[in-house]
């Protein structure tokens, strides 16, 4: 019996009929497609896009020159030299992120002891020139800056989760 079943469902087509009433059935319902990138999915808070460096409200830079998120990268794509500054505080002399190296894990924020290093919605970016891969501690203080509310708002809606 099962047999003749299935001779009948071959000549019937019944899997080319059951795809096309599924093609029906979403032809009529509303459609899901954005038109990126003048359209754009919600993002996560959590979003781990572009690394950027934060200040505090002041305007002093956080990071304190510790070098756990260094030791932290599993691709070694962060490269930091520190010395004391005339204040006796100790502060970063070079800060560099090799994003060709970056895998966007985050755990380097995870280590982060003040919340310095962060990973940020950002992920519209390139390069157009050779070395512009490396990004330096101007430049992720530039994005931390421009950035900033965003950021803080993202660090506020995920905070009961951490
Ligand atoms: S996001 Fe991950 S791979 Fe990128 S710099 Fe931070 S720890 Fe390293
Ligand atoms: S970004 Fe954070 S973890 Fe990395 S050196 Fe600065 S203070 Fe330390």
């Amino acid at each position: 019996m099962n047999y003749l079943k299935t001779i009948i469902k071959r000549f019937a087509l019944w899997e080319l009929i059951r795809g096309l009433v599924v093609t029906l059935k979403y032809f009529f319902r509303k459609k899901v497609t954005l038109q990126f990138p003048e359209e754009k999915t919600p993002l996560s808070p959590r979003f781990r896009g572009a690394l950027a460096l934060r200040r505090y409200p002041n305007g002093e830079e956080r990071c304190i020159g510790c070098k756990l998120c260094e030791a932290v990268c599993p691709a070694l794509a962060i490269t930091i030299q520190s010395e004391p500054r005339s204040d006796g505080t100790r502060r970063t002399t070079q800060y560099d992120i090799d994003i060709f190296k970056c895998i966007n894990c985050g755990f380097c924020e995870e280590a982060c002891p003040v919340d310095a290093i962060v990973v940020t919605r950002e992920m519209h970016y390139h390069q157009e020139n050779r070395g512009e891969n490396i990004i330096t501690k101007e430049k992720l203080l530039a994005l931390g800056d421009r950035y900033d509310a965003q950021i803080t708002k993202d660090k506020e809606d995920d905070s009961d989760y951490r």
